[in-house]
């Protein structure tokens, strides 16, 4: 989608410090980290959020997940645990209209989150 940052990441005309991706999905390392690590994964294809996701997308929603679980062992999160995030609209602080998925780990998160 034109002006969308997260497209312009997949186009690779904005940089990005890539960790993973294949035919369906790219992650990257978050540039403003809330975390020891912390990575995002984006489906390919622009979905502005899982509120506007369809049952069309019921595959690559799935990839995003198996991705996140790639990258969180890729990253060295597979043994303490780790968070995966989907921020949904205003009430969540969606900041980027493009679903991603955060990849949150390397210290212990509070429950309920903020
Ligand atoms: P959210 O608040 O859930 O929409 O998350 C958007 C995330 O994108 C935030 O954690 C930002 O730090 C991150 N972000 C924004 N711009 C970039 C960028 N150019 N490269 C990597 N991460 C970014
Ligand atoms: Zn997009």
């Amino acid at each position: 989608m034109p002006g969308c940052l997260f497209c312009n990441i997949v186009a690779k005309s904005t940089p990005a410090q890539i960790v993973f991706e294949n035919d369906h999905v790219l992650a990257f390392k978050d540039i403003r980290p809330v975390a020891p690590v912390h990575a995002l994964v984006i489906p390919r294809q622009h979905i502005t959020g899982i509120h506007e996701a369809t049952p069309a997308d019921v595959e690559v929603l799935g990839r995003v997940l198996l991705a996140a679980r790639d990258v969180a062992e890729q990253l060295g999160l597979a043994e303490g645990g780790y968070r995966l995030v989907v921020n949904q609209g205003k009430n969540a602080g969606q900041s980027v209209l493009h679903l991603h998925c955060h990849v949150l780990g390397g210290r212990p998160m509070a429950w309920p989150p903020g």
